[in-house]
């Protein structure tokens, strides 16, 4: 049976931060990378300094085995910024949602798609890239509501299609209690 169209929009998870995330899970199912956006994911846009407890947080990843590498459609130097901070590989500028994107993240984690949990705040670059690879993905709650214009545009057609979703039984709300970054 062919897939709905909207098949590719759907999380197969939701949380409200990236310290929410069921890591041990994502083990137990065979992931061993994870492919990480940076805006409003694991930074509030336009906030230059990655904080410390993100770098915690790296360490754990890698702990439970898994290997972090960060995937933004942002500029090189605020991408080399956290990728050097946290010491792990990144790429800047990366054209997501294309499906490219996501093939040369996989394949510089030397891992196939079905091995790597992709982890974003947006549904239609984020999760609809990284489901058409074959990917699992992970929706988080944006970090903070300071957007760009066009962004916040998207986020009001995301938060349709989202309740859209919620009512059909598809996409749960947010698992967690990490309040995330807003305001701090
Ligand atoms: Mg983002």
């Amino acid at each position: 049976m062919a897939e709905p169209f909207w098949h590719n929009l759907v999380p197969d998870e939701y949380y409200r931060s990236i310290y929410d995330i069921d890591l041990d899970a994502l083990h137990e199912r065979g992931v061993s990378g994870l492919i990480i956006d940076l805006d409003n994911t694991v930074a509030a846009w336009g906030v230059g300094r990655p904080e410390p407890r993100l770098a915690e947080w790296i360490r754990e990843v890698r702990d439970k085995g898994l290997e972090p590498y960060i995937l933004s459609n942002d500029l090189g130097p605020r991408v080399a910024l956290f990728t050097r901070y946290l010491g792990i590989e990144g790429t800047a500028r990366a054209g997501k949602p294309r499906r490219r994107a996501f093939r040369k993240a996989v394949e510089a984690l030397g891992l196939r798609p079905d091995q790597v949990a992709v982890i974003g705040d947006q549904v239609f670059t984020d999760i609809f890239g990284a489901k058409r690879l074959g990917c699992h993905t992970i929706l988080v709650v944006p970090v903070s509501r300071r957007e760009l214009l066009w962004t916040r545009f998207v986020r009001l057609v995301e938060g349709r299609l989202l309740a859209w979703l919620r009512k059909r039984g598809l996409v749960g709300p947010p698992v967690g209690r990490d309040p995330g970054l807003e305001g701090e």
